[in-house]
């Protein structure tokens, strides 16, 4: 008998079986579909010995010390700070916009309070920010918005910013000073030795058992368990009983070039031209030294894997019919980015898990970590 059947073996799941297996002692079995653990974040070498990321580029960055430390556990770390560029009127600029973007776009050479001023002169007033459009139109003006926002957003959600809730556009700064980092976080660092491994080192226990290939509907009934974890679609749980909850998914088309770099930057941003939104070279993430580089292109698809939830207030509304399902489900736990609906970072999802360990166990945080 298992004391949790565990569904996914993302962050979520794995998470969890880490800690109900080594903090509390607990029997579990860990089952995904799909022929890996890792989840979204699983990277492997490919045919050239690249290291790629198959499911999209993964970055990892946080400010929460906890869950840095928690990771640490099993993972040694690469110091890495991102940066991106955007090809926007023929050229490549730093995103997020800064100081340099808007020099170099409109060729000028103002300083950190004479861009603020232009900023502020570009900027529409807008009342109550509500949408993603509001978000960037108001701190930086329309023609700014079109040029790196509102073609991207079109593409990566098939729905005009105006239609997407404030929390998407505002992942994406704006500053006045030269800072071209994509993230601030006081941790920003890889997995020295990738996400796998580090899924790999997490889930090395007796009391982890791992069935892959394997969705759990088909086994749900012949397993004996006394509680199940589930990370994945909520929707797909409750039959769409409600209705098809949208999670926009992607296409990845992977490129391997027989140079050592490919591109300027560890992304390229498409806002305007062609079909895929982005443009990632690995070798800058993870600091491998190769002869060859391997590149992926993102095209956003309705259909396929589910990988985004679509933050908007009426699939708010859906999710929350979903939701009450759960409270009455006292012997289910939803966490991560599927099951509850929220688009969350890695180290969200880790700090969810963490926090779902502790409502479980009836422990505090501090007791969960140990
Ligand atoms: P998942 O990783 O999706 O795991 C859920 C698992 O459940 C899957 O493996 C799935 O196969 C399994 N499953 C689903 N249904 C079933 C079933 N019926 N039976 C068995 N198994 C099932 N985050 C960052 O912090 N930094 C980034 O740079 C970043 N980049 C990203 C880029 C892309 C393209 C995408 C899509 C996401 C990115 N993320 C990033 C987000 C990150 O992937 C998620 O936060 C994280 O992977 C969520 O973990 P999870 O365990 O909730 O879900
Ligand atoms: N975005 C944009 N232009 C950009 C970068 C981002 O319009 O150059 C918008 C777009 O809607 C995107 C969102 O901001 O989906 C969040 O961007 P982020 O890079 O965080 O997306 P993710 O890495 O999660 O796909």
């Amino acid at each position: 008998m298992f004391d949790y059947l565990i569904v996914g073996a993302g962050f979520a799941g794995s998470v969890l079986a880490e800690r109900l297996a080594v903090g509390s002692n607990k029997k579990v079995l860990l089952i995904d579909k799909r022929p890996h653990i890792a989840g979204n974040a699983y990277d492997y070498y490919n045919e050239d010995g690249i290291l790629i990321h198959k499911y999209g580029p993964h970055i990892f960055h946080t400010n929460s010390k906890d869950v840095f430390e928690y990771l640490s556990r099993f993972t040694k770390w690469r110091q890495y700070q991102h940066r991106v560029l955007a090809c926007v009127d023929g050229q490549l600029v730093p995103i997020p916009i800064n100081l340099n973007t808007i020099n170099q776009l409109y060729g000028l050479n103002l300083n950190s309070s004479q861009v603020d001023d232009f900023l502020k002169s570009m900027a529409e007033p807008v009342e109550k920010v509500r949408t993603s459009e509001d978000v960037v139109v108001g701190k930086v003006g329309r023609e700014l918005y079109e040029k790196f926002f509102r073609g991207y957003t079109l593409k990566q959600w098939g729905l005009d910013p105006s239609e997407l809730d404030a929390s998407v556009t505002s992942r994406v700064p704006t500053r006045t000073n030269r800072d071209d980092r994509y993230f601030t976080d006081s941790y920003q660092a890889m997995p020295l030795h990738g996400y796998t491994r580090m899924f790999e080192n997490m889930l090395d226990h007796p009391n982890i058992s791992i069935m892959l290939n394997t969705d759990y509907r088909e086994v749900k009934d012949f397993i004996p368990y006394k509680e199940m974890i589930y990370s994945g679609p909520i929707d797909e749980f409750f039959d769409y009983r409600f209705g098809k909850l949208p999670y926009r998914s992607l296409e990845f088309k992977f490129e391997t070039h027989d140079v050592p770099l490919y591109q300027s930057a560890p992304v390229i941003n498409y806002p305007n031209d062609y079909l895929y939104t982005r443009v990632t070279e690995f070798k800058y993430l993870t600091g491998q030294e190769h002869r060859k580089t391997s590149i992926v292109y993102e095209y956003p698809q309705a259909e396929g894997d589910p990988y985004y939830p679509v933050p908007r207030p009426e699939n708010a509304e859906l999710y929350k019919q979903y939701q009450a399902l759960v409270e009455d489900l006292k012997t289910v736990h939803f966490v991560g980015r599927l099951a509850t609906y929220k688009y969350y970072n890695m180290d969200q999802v880790t700090a969810q898990a963490l926090t779902t360990y502790a409502r479980i166990t009836g422990t505090s945080r501090a007791e969960s970590l140990r």
